[in-house]
């Protein structure tokens, strides 16, 4: 969807600095705006909310021309007051994956506490019925109760193939970008920087 908008998304596999922590970054060229996603994940969902924060950024105006918005993850001082903008891409992350800008998951009174296939069952059961991918319902949980152990172990059962994210976006950022009309020493860096996937 973003790149069919103009919105090119790439998996850095080089960072430009010492940011390890990075989970993703937008930057705004000009009239354009790209997303940069550096922290990986062996299941879909996770990256899926990472990419649908930052189009918030995008899609909420949040950018101005040569500017460039860094998301660390965990948020450094995450026990300062929200950032309002933060706070906004998360709302719209929320509505793009659930259609609902915030979405509380628990388990009912009296229920058992979760567990991982206990959680992984459940997913799968109701994602169907209220149009929420599995995995991110997973995640809503684990948001909604901190039982993080239980939705990440819950992201086991549900993939039952886990892969690597980057390799599937930047297999689809080559199909997307020209490297052939670029000069090939800027073809050669960014076939450095996308981790120079096989097709
Ligand atoms: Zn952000």
């Amino acid at each position: 969807m973003c790149w069919g908008v103009g919105i090119p998304v790439i998996y850095l596999r080089v960072f430009p600095w010492p940011a390890k922590r990075m989970a993703a970054m937008t930057v705004r060229v000009g009239d354009r705006s790209a997303i940069l996603l550096g922290r990986d994940s062996e299941y879909p969902a996770p990256v899926a909310f990472y990419l649908a924060h930052e189009m918030g950024h995008i899609g909420l105006d949040h950018l101005s021309p040569g500017e460039a918005i860094v998301n660390i993850d965990p948020p450094e001082g995450a026990l300062e007051p929200a950032d309002e903008e933060e706070d906004a891409a998360d709302r719209f992350a929320l509505e793009l994956l659930t259609g609902r800008p915030g979405l509380e998951v628990s388990e009912a009174e009296n229920s058992a506490a979760a567990s991982p296939g206990g959680l992984a069952n459940v997913v799968r059961q109701e994602g169907p019925r209220l149009h929420i991918e599995p995995g991110t319902l997973a995640l809503c949980f684990g948001y909604s109760t901190q039982n993080w152990e239980a939705a990440f172990g819950a992201l086991k059962a549900i993939y039952t193939t886990p892969a690597p994210a980057w390799e599937a976006v930047n297999r689809l950022a080559v199909s997307q970008l020209q490297l052939d009309s670029i000069p090939q020493d800027a073809s050669r860096f960014l076939a450095a920087v996308l981790g120079a996937p096989v097709d």
